[in-house]
Formats: structure tokens, C-alpha cells, sequence
């Protein structure tokens, strides 16, 4: 094969499918846009999937693409097999309905061997075939003249996800040689199509003709499909003639750096090469899907962000880094990979904020998760038990990142066995629960064919137009295309043309009337939105019998409109706004533009604080006094990229779009309605900003009369508190809280001295009532006193001067008993101790206490029994002396 760069690599298979007239997409978000059933885009096909099943139409038959994708059941794979990873390109080629087997295998076998292009060696080829897939054996052997030991029938060739498209596939494979295998040439599964590292499979085509119906039968698809996809890393190990995919120039420098920081030698040993080749792969892994909008959580695809950072930092260990060193690796990614991903440039400050804040709180996990580890240590060894049980190790797996083998070392270091088995079965049970969810994530939905006969094209008016005529040229109710719908039935119908807008890019739809021609209402829309095929679906209630083929008048609610197209500028304002005082790494992440409000979420990692919104606020404001007309200009995309203008993450955008430029203060990529001067939003005001999920806000506004009457309720709500307050004016009530506040503070202090006064009025009276035992006086009483403290006060003052020889005070407090003894100096040479006295009649209180032979405290929970604790010092008196 030729020597190529990576870059080299993907150009070639471009170029060739254009050669054979197919239109090259774009690679595609990795995070799902609306398919829920997806985690992560997985292949090629996943991000045209709406194509094949019709939810949409594509631009063109024959499609072809690089697309990123990540496959998170190959997680355990990377770095042990030569080929697997959890980010890697898909090339893939399409034929929706267009071209089959033929042309698949014969332009595969072109691509692959031609001198023109990749030039690989024919003699190195074997395929794989569905043993009853007669067809593809014939195209292989007759049409490419393949020979018949080269073409491998095995039944395991039938792509199948259960209910949905199906079919035969055939793979292809490369023979890198004896010298490669990990198996004894005579092996089993030593074979082209075996799990070896001998045969290559580089290309996957799947031949999809069947239906597979819920009753398990199969019938033919009106449709015969092409999705074929080659893996773009083992190509280019092939072409550099890399021992695994790792040493090529697309991985070679990832793990260079990793070398400089863990001062390791690659290639040297293979435990240690395995871990830089899991933390070269996953940090590409990460840091596309980072720039691509996903953030590391506690479920989902942040789940699976989350496990590769801390497979990550622990590989990283087992290298001797102990440092987080995952940041330094994002720039080499961006520098290797940013030619094609030209995004990851842009993000890379994001990326790597959000990943150092990850790695640093797994260092402070693991450091929990070592402490749990010693005390199960600990206890085990208190009871004399050998053996760490396999739901602890997998607890420590699964909260604590802890891989089975360093829970093992631990335990080893402290001669303790751990239960793999144990272990093993509780990974099983995840293992299935993951299996489970994964069989329902990829399901693929028939195209339903109420629309399947909808082929024309109809045009949006509303850029210009509120009202207009047409013809009704479908309906649908009930869930069957109808010719007339009746008064009182709900149903969708599709206009030539309409100035309804349909619900898109975050903007809802409108709502509004349809009309006879003598002006009587015929229908009421409630809701417009996208038909399979991109036509306006208005959702109507009929009023009186509509005929299909026929001209109405439509007319959409214009004050609605007007209030949506305000916020939706004011949208775009913000926007840019936010990048301008936040930073660039502000993207949106949603957004709603409704008649009342705006809503809109954007990476941030904190809340923007009240002097940001401020500044926000202020910023858009400015915008919209300066009263700047909006142009639109419709260009292709590239023009449009090239402008400069916004596109969102992850939005598929068609060869034509629209650009909304407000002069050159903001460029977004936009279907939307907007007003022709920003003037017309009149006010713009931020009513609430929170978070929703990591690293994600959402900020509410306002505009025009809404934002008036958002600040007209604060005002009322100001005027409330100047009518409480008793404040002449406005302007006076912050002067008025300030006077109050003075006013609290100086009643408290004068409270604190009355307090201060009645304490020392009720030690004057306490301290009057001596009485004396055997020449020993004493003082016992419960005071009038509010608290603890100032029973303590009174103690000092009974110290400082001469009342009696002891002292007994109680108090009751929030339902509590409290007790205080003190003692002069000359009991305390009799013997007596204040200590010894409180602990005999704080039984009385229900309660203990204790403190030194000079003075002591208890507290007890019966405040009832407080007389009797005091009676009983005269006793305790009697009987000590
Ligand atoms: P394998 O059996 O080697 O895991 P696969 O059968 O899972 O491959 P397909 O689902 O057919 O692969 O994907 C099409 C092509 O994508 C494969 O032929 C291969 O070249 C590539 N590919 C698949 N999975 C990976 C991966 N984890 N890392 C790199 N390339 C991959
Ligand atoms: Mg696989």
C-alpha cells in the first residue's frame, strides 16, 4: 500500500467517492442531535440514520463521509488488540436506495487496490461473506475474481439489531502476516474473519434489503441500501506499516508527550506500552467529545467521560505520573487532529478547564476511595478473615474508580486475598444491565408512511409576508392522508406556501387562522411544525370542511410573531454578548424563543455573577438603542464559515444557509424570524440565571412590553416595601433600612445592659439567701437568669466577693435543666469538691456532668426535678463534713 499521511488517508477516500458522484458530508457532532436512542454517534451511519428510515430527506442518493465516532463496548479492547479504540473515524459510503452489491464491492476493490489510489497489494485480500448471500459470492469471484479459499463464508455476516433494517454483509480483510498473529498458526480462529491480529478487517459493507418485523420474519425493504464503513486508523497503519494503530503519526505524538511527562521509554514493555496507548487513545477520546458539547458526569455519556478520565489517571500511575498531566496532552491532540476538526482549536481552553477539574477531583476520590480500602483492611484483620469480598472490590470499582488489579495489589501488600470470582459476577451483572440498555439504544424506527407520498416542495413566505393564499396540497387525520376534513376534527395539513413558521432552531412554531375566500374562519392553527421532508405541517382544529387542492387565505397571529421575532434577535444579541464577557468558550446548548420569554443554555462553568448579568445586560441594551438593521444573506456554507458566522454545536446545516448578521457585532447561522432593526426589542431584561446539569446555565429574558412588565413588578414590589417602611419616596427607603437597622442595634444594646441590670438585681437576691450547715454556709437556688453564660457570670461575681463558702445555682432553659457548682478554695482543703456535689444531685435532673474541684456543670433533661437537686445539697453537706 501506498505511504501516506493520515490526512492522506482520509483525502483519498474522499475524493474517490466524489469521483463516483457522491455528496461528502460533514463529520457530525458526536453527541446525538434529537435521537435519544443514541449515546454517542457510533459509526458513520448513525448520523444519517434519518435518511434511511425517512424521517428526512437527504440532500443526495450516494453520500460519503469521515465521521468521529466513539464505541464504548470496545472500551476494554484499547491497547491490548493492535486495532481498537473508543474514538476513531469511520469512512464511510451510502446508497440510500441508489446503487447495491455491485458497485459497493466492485468500487471497494478499486479504492483499496487501484495504483491510482491506495495500491494495496490484491494478493493481501480476503473477504468474508453470509453463506447464503449467493450474490456477493458471485461479485467477488466473477466480477473482481476473487479467488474461492479468499472468500470466507460465515453465518455470523447478517447485520441485525433486532426490529428494522437488516441484511448480509461482507468485510474485508488484510493479511499482515504470520509475523503479526498472536495466534499459533494452526489456532482455531487463526483465519480471515477470526479474532486475531494476522487478518485486518478494515471495511465493513452491509447490504441492508430486509425488514426484520416484530413477529421475527424478515420481508424485502422497498429500499435496497448501501452503509459500508472502513476504519480510517487501521488504513493508515497499514499504509505507515505500524505495528498497531498506535505508531502512526496519528498517535506517535500523544504518546511522545506522555513519555516526556512520565520520563518512561514507549516500546520497551509491554504492560507499560498498553497503559500509553489507553491514554493516548482516551484523551482523544475526551477531548473531542469535550469540544463536541458532552461534560463528565454521573451518568450517561458523561458517565462514560468520566471512566475514561480516570482510566486515564490511572495508567497515567502505573507510569509513575502522580501529578494531573491529562491538560498537557489536549493541545498535541488539537495540533494532530485540528487540520480536519477545526473546532477543537477554538475550544481547547474549555476542554481543558473541564477536564483538569475532573482529573483533580478523581486525585481527592482515589484518595477516599484508599481510605475505605484500609479500614475494610483493618476490620478484616481485627476478625482474622484472608479475604477482601467480591462486592467490596466492585464497590470500590465502581464508586472509587479502583480497577480490580490495584484493589488486589493493596490487598496483596497486606497479605489479604481478594474473591475474583465474587468481583467478577457482580461486573457480569453491570456487564447486562449495559447490554440491556445498549439493545434498546439502537433500534432504528421504519420510516411511518403517512408522508411517504409528500415529495413536493413548498415555501416559506414569512420572511416577509403575515398573510397569504394557497392551495392545500396535503392533509393528514387520523393517521391517514384524507381528501377533506371535517368541522370540529383535528389534522395536519401541509399549504403550497404559508407564512407560518414551523417549530426550528429553538423558535416555536406560529399559531393563527386559516379563511374562506368570503373571510370566515375555516380553521385555527394551533401549532406548525416539520414534515419528514421538511414541508411546514400546520396542526390545525377545523371550524367548517376543508377540501384538499384547494385555496384558502392564511393569516398568522402578527402579534405573536412580533413578540417572537423581538426575542429571538435579543437571543442572538446575547449570545454574542456572553462570549464577549464570559469568553469564547460560551456555546449555546438550547434554547427556546417563545412570545412571553427566552430562554437559553451555553457552556459555563460557575454562575455569571449579578455584576456579569449586569454587564450582559448592559452590553445587548446598548445594541438595541443603537437601533442596527438586520440583514440576512443567503450563501453556502462555506461563504458563510468564512464570514465568520456562529454555527451551533452539533446542528446539521443543508448546502444552503442563512445568515442573520446584525452589522458586524453578531453572525448566526439562523432560519429564524427576526425584526429588521433592533430597536424594536425595545428592552431587554435578564429575569433568572441557574444551572442545569455541569457545566451548564441557563439564563430566562425578557424583551419589549415583557421586560417592562417584569420591571414594573419589581417596582410594585419596591413600593411595597417604601409602604411598609413608611418611606416618603423610593430614593428614601434604602436611607429608612439604614435608619432601622441603626434603631435594632441600639435597642439590643440597651437590651443587653437591662439583661445585664436584672442579673446583677438577681444575684443580689440570690446571694442574700445564705444558709449554713455545721459552720459550712452555703447558697443554693434556682435563678430567674436566661442562659447558661449568665449563670457563669453569676458564679464570678459570687468569686469575687465573700457571700458563702459554696455555691448551687440551677436554671431551666428551652426545657433543659441546668446545674453549677463552685467551691472556695478552703472546702476544697476540707475535701470537698464541686465535682463530687454535682455529680450526686444532677441524678435529680436526669442528667450528668462533672468539672473541676473549684467548679463544675451538669445539664439533664428533667427540668421538674431541679427543686429536688437543690434540696439535696443541704444533705450532701451534712453528710461530707
Ligand atoms: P472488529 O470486529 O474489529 O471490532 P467491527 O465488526 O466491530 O470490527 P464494524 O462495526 O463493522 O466493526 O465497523 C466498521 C469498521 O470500522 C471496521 O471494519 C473497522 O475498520 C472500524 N472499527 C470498528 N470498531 C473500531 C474501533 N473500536 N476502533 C477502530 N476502528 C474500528
Ligand atoms: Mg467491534
Amino acid at each position: 500500500m501506498k505511504k501516506l499521511t493520515a490526512n492522506e488517508v482520509r483525502q483519498m477516500f474522499l475524493d474517490f467517492f466524489e469521483s463516483k458522484d457522491h455528496t461528502i458530508l460533514e463529520p457530525a457532532s458526536l453527541v446525538p442531535v434529537d435521537d435519544p436512542t443514541l449515546l454517542w454517534i457510533n459509526s458513520g451511519v448513525a448520523t444519517i440514520k434519518k435518511y434511511f428510515d425517512g424521517t428526512e430527506e437527504p440532500p443526495n442518493v450516494r453520500l460519503a463521509n469521515s465521521q468521529k465516532s466513539i464505541r464504548t463496548n470496545d472500551i476494554e479492547n484499547v491497547g491490548y488488540t493492535a486495532r481498537h479504540h473508543t474514538l476513531f473515524e469511520m469512512l464511510g459510503n451510502f446508497s440510500i436506495g441508489d446503487y447495491f452489491k455491485e458497485e459497493a464491492i466492485v468500487w471497494a476493490w478499486e479504492l483499496l487496490t487501484s495504483k491510482e489510489w491506495y495500491a494495496m497489494d490484491p494478493e493481501k485480500l480476503s473477504v468474508t461473506i453470509y453463506p447464503e448471500d449467493e450474490e456477493a459470492k458471485r461479485i467477488w469471484q466473477d466480477v473482481v475474481g476473487l479467488p474461492k479459499d479468499r472468500i470466507i463464508e460465515l453465518e455470523e455476516n447478517f447485520w441485525d439489531i433486532g426490529a428494522g433494517p437488516s441484511g448480509p454483509n461482507t468485510e474485508i480483510f488484510y493479511d499482515r502476516g504470520q509475523e503479526y498473529n498472536d495466534l499459533d498458526e494452526n489456532h482455531p480462529e487463526s483465519f480471515a474473519g477470526g479474532e486475531n491480529e494476522r487478518w485486518l478487517e478494515i471495511w465493513n459493507i452491509v447490504f441492508s434489503q430486509f425488514n426484520h418485523l416484530p413477529d421475527d420474519t424478515y420481508e424485502p425493504l422497498p429500499n435496497q441500501n448501501i452503509d459500508a464503513g472502513m476504519g480510517l486508523e487501521r488504513m493508515i497503519a497499514l499504509s505507515q506499516d505500524a505495528l498497531t494503530n498506535f505508531e502512526t503519526d496519528l498517535f506517535l505524538p500523544i504518546i511522545e508527550k506522555i513519555s516526556a511527562i512520565s520520563d518512561k521509554v514507549y516500546g520497551k514493555d509491554e504492560v507499560k506500552n498498553t497503559s500509553f496507548r489507553i491514554i493516548a487513545d482516551h484523551i482523544r477520546a475526551v477531548t473531542f467529545a469535550v469540544s463536541d458539547g458532552a461534560l463528565p458526569s454521573n451518568d450517561g455519556r458523561g458517565y462514560i467521560l468520566r471512566r475514561l478520565i480516570r482510566r486515564s489517571v490511572l495508567h497515567g500511575q502505573k507510569l509513575g505520573i502522580r501529578e494531573p498531566f491529562l491538560t498537557d496532552l489536549v493541545p498535541v491532540v488539537n495540533e494532530v487532529m485540528g487540520d480536519y476538526y477545526t473546532s477543537l482549536k477554538e475550544n481547547e481552553d474549555f476542554v481543558k478547564k473541564i477536564i483538569k477539574r475532573e482529573e483533580d477531583r478523581f486525585h481527592e476520590t482515589l484518595a477516599d476511595g484508599l481510605a475505605i480500602l484500609n479500614d475494610l483492611i483493618s476490620d478484616l484483620e481485627e476478625n482474622n478473615e484472608k479475604t477482601i469480598d467480591g462486592a467490596s472490590a466492585f464497590k470500590l470499582y465502581d464508586t472509587y474508580g479502583f480497577p480490580y488489579e490495584l484493589t488486589e495489589e493493596f490487598a496483596q501488600e497486606r497479605k489479604l486475598a481478594v474473591d475474583e470470582a465474587g468481583f467478577n459476577q457482580e461486573m457480569e451483572a453491570q456487564r447486562e444491565r449495559a447490554r440491556a440498555a445498549r439493545s434498546t439504544e439502537q433500534s432504528m424506527s421504519i420510516q411511518s408512511d403517512v408522508f411517504k407520498d409528500l415529495e413536493e416542495d413548498t415555501e416559506f413566505t414569512g420572511y416577509t409576508e403575515t398573510e397569504d393564499t394557497a392551495k392545500i396540497i396535503y392533509m393528514v387525520a387520523d393517521g391517514k392522508v384524507q381528501e377533506a376534513i371535517e368541522p370540529g376534527q383535528r389534522g395536519e395539513i401541509v399549504f403550497e406556501q404559508t407564512p407560518f413558521y414551523a417549530e426550528k432552531g429553538g423558535q416555536v412554531g406560529d399559531t393563527g387562522y386559516v379563511y374562506d375566500g368570503s373571510g370566515q374562519v375555516v380553521a385555527e392553527v394551533l401549532d406548525v411544525q416539520s414534515a419528514p421532508g421538511g414541508q411546514n405541517l400546520h396542526i390545525i382544529e377545523s371550524v367548517q370542511h376543508l377540501d384538499v387542492k384547494e385555496n384558502y387565505c392564511l393569516e398568522i397571529d402578527v402579534q405573536r410573531r412580533e413578540l417572537i421575532k423581538r426575542n429571538h434577535t435579543a437571543t442572538h444579541l446575547m449570545h454574542q454578548a456572553l462570549r464577549d464577557i464570559l469568553g469564547e468558550h460560551v456555546h449555546q446548548a438550547g434554547s427556546l424563543v417563545a412570545p412571553d420569554l427566552l430562554r437559553f443554555d451555553f457552556s459555563h462553568l460557575q454562575p455569571v455573577s449579578s455584576e456579569e448579568i449586569a454587564e450582559i445586560e448592559d452590553l445587548v441594551n446598548q445594541k438595541i438603542w443603537d437601533s442596527i438593521p438586520l440583514e440576512t444573506i443567503e450563501t453556502d456554507i462555506k461563504t458563510a464559515k468564512d464570514m465568520g458566522a456562529q454555527a451551533l454545536f452539533g446542528e446539521k446545516y443543508g448546502e444552503e444557509v442563512r445568515v442573520v448578521c446584525i452589522s458586524d457585532y453578531s453572525r448566526e447561522l439562523c432560519g429564524g424570524t427576526h425584526v429588521s432593526n433592533t430597536s424594536e426589542i425595545g428592552l431587554f431584561k435578564i429575569t433568572q440565571e441557574t444551572g442545569v446539569g455541569a457545566g451548564v446555565r441557563r439564563i430566562f429574558a425578557q424583551t419589549s412590553q415583557g421586560a417592562f412588565d417584569w420591571l414594573e413588578e419589581q417596582l410594585q414590589i419596591l413600593d411595597q416595601s417604601k409602604a411598609l417602611l413608611k418611606a416618603q419616596t423610593r430614593q428614601d427607603v434604602p436611607a429608612k433600612i439604614m435608619s432601622q437597622q441603626d434603631q435594632i442595634k441600639k435597642l439590643e444594646a440597651e437590651l443587653e445592659s437591662l439583661k445585664h441590670q436584672m442579673a446583677n438585681e438577681e444575684a443580689e437576691s440570690v446571694f442574700e439567701d445564705v444558709q449554713e450547715i455545721e459552720g459550712v454556709r452555703f447558697i443554693a437556688s434556682v435563678t430567674n437568669v436566661n442562659d447558661m453564660s449568665q449563670l457563669r457570670d453569676l458564679a464570678d461575681q459570687w468569686k469575687q466577693g465573700d457571700f458563702s463558702d459554696i455555691l448551687v445555682l440551677g436554671l431551666e432553659d428551652s426545657g433543659k435543666a441546668n446545674l453549677l457548682v463552685a467551691m472556695k478554695p478552703l472546702m476544697i482543703e476540707k475535701g470537698l469538691k464541686a465535682g463530687d456535689l454535682i455529680k450526686e444531685i444532677s441524678q435529680h435532673i436526669k442528667g450528668g456532668g462533672g468539672g473541676r474541684p473549684d467548679m463544675a456543670q451538669a445539664g439533664g433533661s428533667y427540668p421538674e426535678g431541679l427543686d429536688r437537686a437543690i434540696d439535696a445539697v443541704s444533705e450532701w453537706i451534712q453528710e461530707e463534713i
